[in-house]
């Protein structure tokens, strides 16, 4: 039996570190500004801008990048209902972000479209404003099985875009990928709903593995080339402790890049916003652009701007930390929108992580490949419960 199979989950989600309560005549004042907007900027000089909130750690799907069959098994325990963040407890911790410099908010999971009446929650967060009346850049990432179901809901409710995740063009190598015998006709069923919808510019992930779908690289860049929709292609990441990870299954950015320009002619585009996560390229005839997530090979954490929200409230400052710190118990402890906003701004200010970086780093000064064990000391949270 592989020793993954036995690592106990429960481990992987300790107890959020305690948020000590500011005082109750704290005033949250707009300082630190950076990038002409207001808000906490971190030890590294990194500004709060982007929030990924998990709604759910259920999944329909069994990634093997993410969550493995062997360890998410019938016997996995989830969060219990009582556990998860309630609708109006979301919707006032985002208000809160937005008043310390949050500008796009992003749901997540799990799969965000299995937690029940989700578009009651993309209502009450797009009708939220930030303190210069701006309406939040509202955004939403799903494995887009449900979403032939619910595209036309979700952009009535308010959403503006969608990014759909999906590995592969090939029936046998996704159903193999998900692990859960999902065809890919729906998931790109679920795309055209979406794009019908009116949901605009709409991105599609890919997670290369090194020889599982490394020969769907071109078939995904063919088939979505001209059709308006973005493809990334994304490094398969170290995150989590159960998904076995190597460095010998991720397939390099360059590679990627050469397999497309093998074929494809592209040019390199520069950024649209700091701390984008994706290099962009433009095809050289027009075609569209596609975008590289390096996450591994070049690490991005320099203009880092994310923060992470769990599905029971632990605010989480790195992808691959493996501690986050308990909002829910301030929340739920009466604390003031202010007293929230100056926890907040002050774990923000705090804030140090740059694992990609470290990681890259160490595996440079060794010579040889870093493992997701080595580089850091504790083990990390999976990505199914801090929201991707
Ligand atoms: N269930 C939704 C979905 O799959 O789109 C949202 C949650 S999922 C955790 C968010 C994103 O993380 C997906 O695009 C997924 O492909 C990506 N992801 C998960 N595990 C990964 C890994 N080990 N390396 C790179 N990307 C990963
Ligand atoms: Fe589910 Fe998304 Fe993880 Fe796949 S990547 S198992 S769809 S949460
Ligand atoms: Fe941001 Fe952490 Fe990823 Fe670096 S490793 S880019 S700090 S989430």
């Amino acid at each position: 039996m592989p020793a993954r199979s036995v690592i106990p989950l429960v481990a992987q989600r300790p107890a959020g570190l305690p948020v000590p309560l500011p005082p109750a005549d704290t005033r949250v004042q707009a300082v630190d500004g950076v990038q002409g907007q207001t808000g906490p900027v971190d030890t590294r000089g990194r500004p709060l801008r982007d929030l990924r909130i998990s709604v759910t750690d259920r999944c329909n799907f069994r990634c093997s990048y993410c969550m493995p069959r062997e360890v998410f098994d019938q016997s996995h325990v989830y969060l219990p209902q009582d556990a998860l963040l309630r609708f109006e407890e979301i919707t006032r911790l985002a208000s809160v972000f937005l008043k310390q410099g949050v500008r796009k908010i992003r749901l997540t999971g799990g799969e965000p479209l299995l937690r029940r009446g989700i578009e009651d929650l993309v209502a009450n967060l797009a009708a939220l404003r930030s303190p210069d009346g701006q309406a939040p850049d509202l955004t939403l990432t799903t494995n887009g099985s449900l979403l032939a179901r619910k595209a036309l809901a979700l952009r009535e409710a308010g959403l503006r875009r969608v990014t759909v995740s999906l590995d592969a063009l090939d029936d046998a190598v996704f159903r193999k990928m998900n692990d859960a015998d999902f065809p890919v006709a729906e998931v790109l069923a679920g795309i055209d709903a979406a794009q019908a919808a009116g949901l605009g510019s709409i991105k599609v992930n890919m997670v290369v593995k090194r020889g599982v779908n490394e020969d769907q690289i071109l078939p995904m860049a063919r088939h979505f080339r001209g059709s308006g929709v973005t493809l990334r292609f994304i490094e398969y990441m170290d995150v989590g402790n159960t998904n076995g990870w190597r460095l010998d299954d991720v397939l390099p950015a360059k590679d990627i890049l050469q397999r497309l320009t093998a074929e494809l002619p592209l040019v390199s585009l520069p950024p649209t916003t700091p701390g984008e996560t994706a290099q962009r390229w433009a095809y050289a005839d027009g075609g569209g652009e596609i975008g590289i997530i390096a996450s591994v090979s070049q690490a991005f954490c320099g203009d880092c701007n994310r923060a992470r929200l769990s599905t029971e409230g632990q605010l989480f400052m790195c992808l691959f930390a493996s501690r986050g710190h308990d909002l829910r118990a301030l929340l739920r402890g009466g604390a003031s929108d202010d007293q929230l906003g100056a926890a907040i701004a002050g774990l923000w200010r705090a804030r140090d992580d740059r694992y990609s970086e470290l990681r890259g780093a160490a595996t440079a000064a060794r010579g040889q490949p870093v493992g997701a064990v080595d580089a850091a000391s504790a083990p990390r949270v999976e990505m199914s419960y801090i929201g991707g």
